[in-house]
C-alpha cells in the first residue's frame, strides 16, 4: 500500500528531536512521499534543509501563509521573495511542486482581509504561470475564498492557462464541495478530521468522489484518532485513509490507491511548461502584478 502525505509540515520544530526517525516511521508505513508546505521565509530554510537531505521523498513548495501576512510588514516583499524562488530554486532544491500553502484565514483576525486577498489572488496567479498546482489553506472565509477561485479560474482560462490544486482541510459540506469541484482541476485535502466523533466530515465523504480525495496530515496537527492529543506524524497517515475505506465500504487498498494517483497527477503530472520556460522572456499574460479588482476589497 502506497501513500502519499499531500500537506506535512515535518520540517516543524516539533519534529526537532526525531526528524529522521519520523520520515523513516513514514515510509514503514507506506507513505512513499510527503509534499511541504511553506509557511513564511522565517521557516523556510529547515524545509530546504530536509528536502536536500531526501529528495526523493520530501517535495517542497512555495508560498506565503495567509497568516504570515497578518501584522507582517514586509509581506509584499515576502511574495517578491515566493517569486524569485519559483523562477530560481535556492541551492540544492530542483523546483517546487505547488504554490502553497496560501488562502484565507479570518479566524485569528478579520483586520487582513484585503492584505490576505491580495496575496492569495498574487499567488493563484503565481500557481498559474508556472502551471504548478495551489495548495489553498481557509479558515473562516470558505464563501469568500470560492468566489475568488471562481473568478480567477475563469481568468485563468481566458489567457490560456489553468488553474487547479487542492482545497486542504477540506471540511464543509456538500454543497461547497459541489461549487468547489465545478471549478475544475481541485482535489480535497482529507485528514485527521474525518475520524473525530464530533466532525460530520465522514458523512460528507462518503459522498464524495474518490477521484476527488487526496490524503493529508498537516503534521504536527489534526493528529487522527487513535492517536489524538498526540504529536500527528506522516506515519499515522494510514489511519486517515483506513477510515475513509471505512465510511465509504471499500477496502483500503482501494482508496490509497485512489488517492495516490490523484496526487501523483496533481503533484508529478504537469509543470512541464514551467520546466521548458525558465525565466527568461517570459509573458505573463496572467499579469499577476496588477492591482486586485475593486470587488475583491471590502
Ligand atoms: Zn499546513
Amino acid at each position: 500500500m502506497e501513500l502519499i502525505d499531500t500537506h506535512s509540515h515535518i520540517y516543524e520544530p516539533e519534529f526537532d528531536e526525531d526528524r529522521e526517525a519520523a520520515v523513516a516511521r513514514a515510509i514503514e508505513n507506506g507513505v512513499s512521499t510527503m509534499l511541504l508546505p511553506a509557511i513564511d521565509p522565517a521557516s523556510d530554510e529547515r524545509m530546504f534543509a530536509l528536502c536536500r537531505r531526501h529528495p526523493e521523498c520530501c517535495l517542497p513548495m512555495m508560498g506565503l501563509h495567509p497568516t504570515s501576512v497578518n501584522d507582517n510588514p514586509t509581506w509584499r516583499s515576502d511574495l517578491q521573495r515566493v517569486e524569485g524562488f519559483l523562477i530560481r530554486p535556492p541551492q540544492g532544491i530542483s523546483r517546487f511542486y505547488g504554490v502553497g500553502e496560501i488562502g484565507l484565514d479570518f479566524y485569528w483576525s478579520d483586520r487582513f482581509v484585503e492584505e490576505q486577498t491580495e496575496a492569495f489572488v498574487r499567488q493563484l496567479r503565481l500557481a498559474a504561470r508556472f502551471d504548478l498546482p495551489a495548495v489553498i489553506h481557509t479558515r473562516a472565509a470558505w464563501s469568500r475564498m470560492a468566489e475568488i477561485i471562481e473568478t480567477e479560474t475563469a481568468r485563468a482560462r481566458a489567457g490560456g492557462y489553468r488553474l487547479r490544486g487542492i482545497f486542504h482541510a477540506f471540511s464543509e459540506d456538500l454543497q461547497m464541495y459541489e461549487r468547489l469541484r465545478s471549478c475544475g482541476e481541485f482535489l480535497f485535502g482529507i485528514g485527521g478530521v474525518v475520524t473525530f466523533r464530533k466532525s460530520r466530515l465522514a458523512d460528507t465523504v462518503r459522498e464524495m468522489a474518490l477521484d476527488d480525495l487526496v490524503l493529508e496530515t498537516d503534521c504536527p496537527y489534526l493528529t487522527p484518532a487513535p492517536h489524538r492529543g498526540e504529536r500527528n506524524e506522516p506515519a499515522y497517515l494510514r489511519f486517515v485513509c483506513q477510515k475513509i475505506a471505512e465510511v465509504k465500504g471499500l477496502p483500503a487498498g482501494e482508496v490509497a490507491s485512489a488517492t495516490t494517483a490523484n496526487a501523483r497527477r496533481l503533484f508529478l503530472g504537469g509543470g512541464e511548461r514551467r520546466m521548458q520556460t525558465g525565466s527568461a522572456g517570459f509573458q505573463d499574460p496572467c499579469g499577476e502584478t496588477q492591482a486586485v479588482p475593486e470587488r475583491e476589497k471590502r
